[in-house]
This record gives C-alpha cells, structure tokens and sequence, in this order.
C-alpha cells in the first residue's frame, strides 16, 4: 500500500468526519467513484472533546462503512481508539487510522503494529516531529512498515484556524523517513476557505496526497460541520488542483 502513495501521483483521500448513516455514506460513496476517486475516509470511533458529542456509531457504522466501499469499490481508512476495537475495526476497513489524540498511546501503536494492516499516523496535536516518528517506531517494532504520516496541524497560540498547519513537516518527513506523508487541511485549518489554498501548499510541499472532509450537507453533519466541503465545493478543489 505505501508504494501506491511513494510513486504515484498525489492521492485523494475524501469523505465525512463521521459515518452517519446508511444513505448518507451511499451518497459519499456514489459521488468518489463518480470523481474516480478511489480512497474514502469515515469514523465509527469518533475521539470527541465533549463526551456529551456524537460520539460515532460504532461497530453499525463499520458495517456501513464496508457495505458501501464494496459496492464502490473503495479503498477506506477508518479510525482506531482502542486496543480492545483493533480486530473488529481491521476486519471492516483497509487502513487503520490513528488520531490525533492518541499518537502516543503506546498499547494502541503496539497493537496496530501486530496487525498487518496499513496504518494512517496522524501528527499528535502537541507532538514535535521527533515525537511522531518516534511513534511510527513503535509501529514498525511490531513487524508493521506499512505506515502513511498524516499532518493534521499542530496547536499553537494561534486561534484564528483550528489548528496551524506545519508544512515545513512535509519535506522533513520526506528527508527523514520511509513513510509517506499526506497532509489533513481540514482538520489544520478547521476552515472551508483554507482547504484549497492549504491543499495546493500541500502538494507544493511535496505530499504524497491528501485527506479531506466532505458530506452531502455540511450544516446538519453531526461532527465537524464548519470545514466539511459540500460536493460542490469539492468538486471545485479538485478542479483547481494541479
Ligand atoms: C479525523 O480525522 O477524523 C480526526 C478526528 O482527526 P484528528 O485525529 O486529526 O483530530
Ligand atoms: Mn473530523
């Protein structure tokens, strides 16, 4: 798998914030094999900040998420919180995802390791690109090399965006390490209006893809509403992208 990101073209991975229900990932699905996009992210574990948020549906949405990445013959990346959910999320998705706020959970990156399936490391949100790599390690200490980086944006005293993206990550990871590294303006910016500029940056930069929130109706998505790009929106990006 991480060959296919080492030496293509920059690959598009797209989808909601949180898988919600049946239709709406039918429609998300629909829409990428018609853009012939072939990578469809989605959470049925979502790391809330609230515990009283969405908080994912679970094992049902894993169901929905393989239901429709085989009848569209998708490629999914899906994300992982818990070491005791890591066999069940394998069995339904291609790659496991690490999120942001569990970059160092060490029995998670452990677990991961064992699994055998490729692996999405996004950037802890206070992690230094030691501290990163250093968890890739953990991962490939398992037997497991198939590891795709993701720069989701770090936090700084900046507030006007989410988060602040750190390209300069992009040609240090691709200096420094195997991994491929794909960059999450969506979460980095936390801004519909960022997502292009940032993603022409990205690929400027050197990324190897990106990975991007879209839903059929961005205002009623019940995570993430603010920088999830209609298909609309999305289809202008990818027009605009070189
Ligand atoms: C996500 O990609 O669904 C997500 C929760 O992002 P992050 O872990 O980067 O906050
Ligand atoms: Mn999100």
């Amino acid at each position: 798998m991480i060959e296919q990101f080492l030496n293509s073209s920059p690959i598009m991975i797209a989808g909601p914030c949180a898988i919600e229900s049946e239709e709406q990932m039918d429609q998300v699905g629909e829409f990428l094999q018609a853009q012939n996009i072939k990578f469809m992210r989605g959470s049925a574990y979502k790391p809330r900040t609230s515990p009283n948020s969405f908080q994912g549906l679970g094992p049902e949405g894993l169901k929905i998420l393989k239901t429709t990445a085989d009848k569209y013959d998708l490629t999914t990346v899906t994300e992982v919180m818990d070491t005791q959910d890591v066999e069940l999320v394998a069995a339904h998705t291609d790659i496991l995802q690490i999120g942001s706020r569990n970059m160092q959970n060490f029995s998670l990156l452990k677990a991961i390791g064992r699994s055998q399936k490729p692996v999405l490391l996004k950037r802890g949100l206070m992690a230094t690109i030691k501290e990163w790599l250093s968890a890739a390690e953990y991962i490939a200490n398992e037997g497991n090399h198939e590891i795709i980086l993701c720069e989701r944006g770090i936090r700084t005293f900046e507030n006007y965006t989410r988060n602040t993206l750190d390209l300069a990550a992009v040609p240090i990871i691709r200096n420094e390490s195997p991994y491929p590294i794909i960059v999450d303006p969506s979460h980095a910016t936390g801004r519909k209006e960022l997502i292009l500029p940032m993603s022409k940056a990205a690929l400027a930069a050197g990324a190897h893809g990106l990975f991007i929130e879209i839903h059929p109706n961005p205002p009623e998505a019940l995570s993430d509403k603010d920088q999830q790009l209609n298909f609309d929106e999305f289809k202008k990006l990818l027009k605009a992208l070189p």
